[in-house]
């Protein structure tokens, strides 16, 4: 929990010196508080106070990173419970399980599916960012060398998952330059899998089924020397879990309970597709920074990582596209032009829309700040004078022949003034852009041009 200006100006030498550019210890306080200032600027701070200021301003939930080069992902360092309060930095990390039970056939499959989840949507790369290793063989050499083959094959950030020191000290000996997530220590294997961590400078997963036998045990790994850890609360319901999670959330952002304040990991390892994906999707809601899932199904995948698009969003900024003129198809001079706005989700509807329609036609993105047609219009975001002007700057007048426009339907309200600002004959398209594919073909390929 942050300190308040006055519990920091207890902590200062209060002797109002001026060095530190302020006219009292106070003020420079409630600066700090608002994080306007340094505390390196007052030269007279104590030791004692700089530290249990710097301890105080750390992050409630620990950054943790893991993974290689371009693979490389992090959670954590997450600072509200809520998403509307600021917003959640950093989005929950998909394992795709690989076990090193399968044949080498299977393996390859399985690889292969794998790195198949990948997908696009709303103009945005999104898919699993990690694979999880399972030790399901029981052997050391086995776990190994599927890791060794999976950190050769896949080019995502690695969790090993085993509770066995051997067999992740054995894994750890072939893939350590990859900096994978050790999962997991548990009460009974803590001081290998920390040894093991620590020497490989690798993070490590602290695993138990209570929350106070996981904050013992974050400790006890702390007090070895491994300051990265991530913590698996082993419920046996998914009730369970996400209450436990929470309270874990809450004691870390509100009580600052040092010892749960690191980024969880939870497992769905059983079900359906759909039953995984609902408790998958359950879990990124409350707040679970890693999910190890079983199934590789696309059409699992998909909507579960559009929750996580979605949840890990900045609230105050729309996504957005880039205002400009958009070919679809093979345009020409002849091919009608219809306008929309740059919130992201508008335009790769009309897009896929238009795209639909096999009419090749030009679509004039205009600035509205990321905003949807009828708030943008209901703002006045989106008017006559926005029109024309976009019309101008991006050249629309030399890249068509034709003089004529199509406007959302929701805004036809501006048909008049927008003919009056731009001189172009307004044509009003349908309200809904599902309706764009018959538009284009009956209504502009007959006789609209
Ligand atoms: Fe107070 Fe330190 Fe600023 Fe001096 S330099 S006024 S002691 S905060």
């Amino acid at each position: 929990m942050a300190l308040t200006g006055l519990d920091i100006f207890k902590l200062l030498p209060k002797s109002n010196c001026k060095k530190c550019g302020m006219p009292t210890c106070l003020a420079f306080a409630m600066q700090l508080a608002q994080k306007r200032a340094e505390l390196s600027s007052c030269p007279c701070v104590s030791e004692e106070a700089k530290q249990a200021l710097e301890a105080a301003a750390a992050p409630p939930v620990r950054l943790i990173k893991f993974g290689a080069g371009a693979g490389q992902v992090q959670i954590g360092q997450e600072t509200v419970l809520f998403r509307h309060e600021e917003k959640f930095h950093n989005p929950s990390v998909l394992a795709a399980t690989v076990s090193d039970g399968l044949s080498d056939d299977e393996l390859a499959k399985r690889i292969a599916a794998v790195n198949a989840l990948q997908f696009e949507r709303v103009g945005a790369k999104i898919g699993a960012t990690a694979v999880a290793v399972t030790n399901e063989s029981g052997s050391a050499e086995k776990f190994a060398a599927v890791a060794a083959k999976v950190a050769d094959n896949v080019k995502l950030a690695m969790v090993l998952c085993s509770d066995s020191p051997e067999a992740v000290s054995a894994a750890l000996a072939k893939t350590a330059q990859f900096v994978p997530l050790i999962a997991s220590a548990n009460e009974t294997n803590a001081d290998q899998m920390a040894a093991l961590a620590k020497a490989n400078k690798c993070p490590l997963v602290a695993k138990a089924s209570t929350l106070d036998a996981l904050a013992d045990l974050t400790e006890k790994i702390k007090a070895i020397g491994v300051e990265d850890i991530v913590i698996n609360l082993d419920c046996q319901t998914l009730r369970e879990q996400l209450y436990g999670l929470t309270r874990i959330r809450v004691l870390a952002l509100k009580k600052a309970f040092r010892s749960l304040g690191y980024p969880t990991m939870s497992v769905v390892a059983t079900g359906t597709a759909d039953k995984q994906v609902a408790a998958a999707t359950s879990l990124v809601c409350k707040f679970a920074g890693i999910v190890v899932i079983e199934t590789v199904e696309p059409s699992a995948f998909l909507p579960l990582l559009t929750t996580i698009m979605n949840i890990y969003s900045d609230p105050q900024k729309p996504v957005q596209v880039e205002p400009k003129l958009y070919s679809i198809g093979d345009t020409n001079a002849n091919s009608p032009v219809l306008f929309t706005t740059n919130f992201s989700l508008t335009y790769y509807t009309v897009e896929s829309d238009v795209e639909a329609s096999r009419v090749p036609a030009h679509i004039l993105v205009v600035d509205t700040e990321g905003t949807s047609v009828l708030t943008a219009y209901s703002g006045d975001k989106l008017n006559e004078k926005a029109v024309a002007d976009a019309i101008k700057k991006f050249n629309v007048e030399d890249i068509v022949s034709h003089r004529k426009l199509i406007l959302p339907g929701y805004v036809a309200v501006m048909s008049g003034k927008l003919e009056e600002a731009t001189g172009w004959e307004v044509m009003v398209g349908p309200r809904e852009s599902s309706m764009i594919p018959k538009y284009l073909q009956e209504v502009w390929s007959n006789g609209g041009n």
